[in-house]
């Protein structure tokens, strides 16, 4: 009752405040810009779906006492420093239904055999909820060059966090491992499903903890940091996937504070294209549109022919001030095609 007293009594001060500025407009003048500040900053209406949740408080105790809930299936684990910490049976997360579904544990990076354009445009998945908890993979800064987007030719889907070979690195989220493996260019790798469908990917650590199959909870140290696979360093590099899409994992996570942005996230379809992320997006965005603006240009300024009886390349060419070669590489084809009549090849 306390937490609810004080913020109602301050909202009461503050429609005093206000009432009493349109009232007495003389005395408009002299409220000062800071105290402005605070009023604004004391009406805001809380939105607990979008308040940012703190990373677990890694315990240096053991458990000393388990407490039973109403649910059978939900405890609660009493620390020795009396912190505490939701646990789920796995009977409980498994009731979800995530962990039966394309479940495929010798590693496919999409199980799910989901298209794109299946998916809705955005899609609001809770990251914790009352019993949900989460802990920070790992905190720290990403590396300038390992951020999520296109990287020496190829999809870098994740975010490259150093760290010290044998640092722990934890389960963000309670979920199920699906994969714990040596895989190439990942070199140690564990992905996680989590409740809400999201998958966690955890590479390059130096040990695995925990195998697939095995049930974890937030804040569990899965592995301990190296720089297994294609790294050439040790980091962890952490991905975040949802039907098998990668997108930027700083949606969801402040690696510098160790904090996770929003209880609840709503995922963009645009987040899984590489040229998407989170410090850029809004630049990404303005650039999209130029080049949306550039292919409609290309495609106002094509210009098609239709193969008639008696057509050839060379007389094409001649006929649109074109050479066969440039016919040939716009419409990827060699010079000695055979140019069924009706088909429609590019000129221009
Ligand atoms: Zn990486």
């Amino acid at each position: 009752m306390m937490m609810e007293h004080g913020p109602m009594k301050r909202l009461f001060g503050c429609v005093i405040a206000l009432l009493f500025g349109t009232m007495c407009p003389a005395m408009a003048g002299v409220i000062n810009p800071a105290r402005i500040d605070t009023l604004k900053t004391q009406l805001v209406i809380r939105r607990p779906a979008l308040e940012s949740v703190k990373s677990l408080i890694d315990s240096e105790s053991d458990p000393i006492d388990t407490l039973d809930t109403a649910h059978e299936h939900v405890k609660v684990i009493i620390y020795g420093d009396n912190t505490w910490q939701y646990y789920k049976t796995p009977e409980f997360m498994q009731a979800s239904g995530v962990y039966d579904v394309a479940w495929d544990e010798n590693g496919a990076t999409n199980p799910y055999g989901t298209k794109l354009e299946e998916l809705p445009a955005t899609w609001s998945i809770w990251l914790v909820d009352s019993l949900d908890q989460y802990h920070c993979p790992f905190q720290g800064e990403v590396h300038p060059r390992g951020k999520f987007g296109p990287r020496r030719g190829r999809r870098h889907q994740g975010v490259d966090l150093p760290l010290h070979v044998g640092d722990p690195v934890h389960a963000a989220f309670s979920g199920r491992v699906r994969i714990s493996k040596y895989w190439g260019a990942f070199g140690n790798l564990i992905v996680i499903r989590h409740e809400n469908g999201l998958e966690t990917y955890y590479a390059h650590l130096s040990k695995r903890n925990f195998e697939a199959g095995d049930w974890v909870n937030a804040g569990d140290v899965i592995g301990l940091g190296g720089s297994t696979g294609r790294s050439t360093g040790p980091h962890l590099h952490f991905e975040t996937r949802y039907q098998g899409f990668a997108f930027d994992p700083q949606w969801l996570i402040d690696f510098k504070t160790g904090e996770l942005r929003h209880r609840l996230f709503v995922l963009k379809k645009k987040y899984f294209n590489i040229y998407s992320n989170y410090e850029q997006d809004f630049e990404d965005e303005i650039r999209n549109e130029e080049e949306d603006k550039a292919e409609d240009a290309e495609r106002a300024a094509m210009k098609w022919h239709t193969i008639r009886s008696g057509d050839t390349l060379s007389k094409i060419a001649r006929n649109n001030g074109t050479t066969v070669n440039a016919l040939c590489r716009l419409n990827g084809i060699s010079p000695n095609t055979t140019l069924r009549i009706g088909r429609k090849i590019r000129v221009r």
